[in-house]
This record gives structure tokens, C-alpha cells and sequence, in this order.
């Protein structure tokens, strides 16, 4: 007799009910499927968007599928996605976990990505997948790195190496929410770095980093520009919502 991965788990599924993270409804998975249907139809990962920063494309750029931005000054991450807009009906759910500190969104959310994604994104080769770090600091004021809880919950292949360790961040008091975006791109410079046990290992990596919330993607870029300063080859972001373009 074949004993169920997780046995606890499936009998608490069957047992108690739980809320939807969007509606609210007592039912039996994190998501109900009225909502889960609603995500799939309108999320943002439906829509046309930049290859490689993820917001949606405007009609002039259809045929690029690359934003004006994106060719102008050209980012250090090669690809993005996105699995919905920063305004639509995750951001709630997304916020219970940051500033309520309830976990178990995290575990939800994560359940969610599967869910909408996992189809698209099955295939995707790569060596690892790491989180956005919070400085120690950060990390030790909130008690855990959302996009870590998150993306620990995300299928994806085996020969991929989850780790939030191999991308470090230092810690600096200014805060970058409100400040100007000149200010954001001058303030991020310098921010990240490579733990040094792993210096060497990403030479002609593939890296992938999952961020909760991508807003005008400095953070991202410089990221993506540490990897590449230590030779990462190729750098894709997964994303959870995507704020739009400033208009
Ligand atoms: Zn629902
Ligand atoms: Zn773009």
C-alpha cells in the first residue's frame, strides 16, 4: 500500500476546511477554484508582455516583445516573468504575509505560482533559484525572507538548486520606498554580493531570482549584474506581481 507523500497534510486537506486567500470562502485548497479561474483569466502572465522585464507591452511593441525601456538601456537579466499585476487580487494576500506575518500565505501563494504556472515554466533549464535576500538586519526584524517562503514552495525542476544563501545584501538605513527613482538606482549600487563560499560556483550558470514584487527593477538589475560580475551567464526573474509602468 502506497502511503501519500505527506499523510498529515492530506487528511488536514480532507478534515478542515480552509479560507481562500483572495475571497475569503471556506473550502478545501488555498485558492477556491472560482478564484483560481479568475487568476488564470486575467492575470498578468496572459497578457503580451517584455521578454525581458515582464510589464505589458504597449501596442507599438508587439512586434519586438520588448518594451522601449528595456531597448533603450538595456537591463543585466535576460528574461521575466510575472504571474500577475502588483494591483490585482494577490496583493492583499501578499501583504497578510509581509506585515501580518502570516505564513501560512506564503505556503498559499506558493501553492498559487504552481498552480497558474507551473505549465509555462516546467520546462525553463537553469542551475539555480534564489530569492531576493533581505540584509540581516531586515531578516531579523521581520523573522523571515517572504520571497524565500514563497519560492521554497515553487515546483520546479530537480537539477535546480534552491538556496537563499548564495546572494547576500548589506544593509543600509536608507529606506528606498519614496525616494526618487534616480535615487533607488544610486541607492542599490553596491547592495548585493556573493557569499564567499560561493564565489566560483556560478561560472556559466544559469540563474534564476524569484522577487515578490518588481517595481521599477533596480534591484533586480543589480542583482542580476552581481551574478553576472561573478559569471553567471544567463539571468531570469520570476515574479510574483509586477507593478505597472509609471505613466
Ligand atoms: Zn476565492
Ligand atoms: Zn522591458
Amino acid at each position: 500500500m502506497r502511503f501519500p507523500k505527506n499523510i498529515f497534510q492530506t487528511i488536514c486537506k480532507h478534515l478542515l476546511p480552509t479560507a481562500c486567500i483572495t475571497c475569503q470562502e471556506f473550502q478545501e485548497f488555498c485558492i477556491c477554484n472560482r478564484c483560481l479561474s479568475s487568476l488564470k483569466e486575467s492575470a498578468l502572465c496572459n497578457y503580451q508582455c517584455c521578454y525581458q522585464c515582464g510589464i505589458a507591452l504597449h501596442v507599438s511593441e508587439l512586434i519586438g516583445q520588448r518594451c522601449v525601456a528595456c531597448q533603450i538601456n538595456q537591463p543585466y537579466f535576460d528574461e521575466t516573468y510575472c504571474l500577475d499585476r502588483y494591483e490585482g487580487m494577490l496583493q492583499t494576500p501578499l501583504h497578510e504575509l509581509k506585515y501580518q506575518k502570516r505564513i501560512a500565505f506564503a505556503n498559499a501563494l506558493g501553492n498559487t505560482w504552481n498552480l497558474v504556472l507551473n505549465e509555462d515554466l516546467k520546462g525553463v533549464s537553469a542551475d539555480y533559484l534564489l530569492p531576493v535576500p533581505l540584509s540581516h538586519q531586515k531578516l531579523a526584524l521581520r523573522g523571515f525572507n517572504q520571497s524565500w517562503e514563497i519560492m521554497k514552495r515553487i515546483q520546479c525542476g530537480q537539477h535546480i538548486q534552491k538556496s537563499p544563501y548564495i546572494v547576500q545584501r548589506h544593509h543600509y538605513s536608507q529606506q528606498q520606498a519614496g525616494s526618487s527613482l534616480n535615487n533607488r538606482h544610486r541607492a542599490i549600487q553596491g547592495m548585493f554580493y556573493i557569499e564567499p563560499n560561493y564565489i566560483g560556483a556560478l561560472q556559466n550558470k544559469t540563474v534564476i531570482v524569484f522577487d515578490d514584487v518588481m517595481t521599477s527593477g533596480a534591484t533586480l538589475n543589480e542583482i542580476a549584474r552581481v551574478l553576472k560580475d561573478n559569471g553567471a551567464s544567463r539571468v531570469i526573474n520570476w515574479v510574483l506581481l509586477r507593478a505597472a509602468r509609471p505613466i
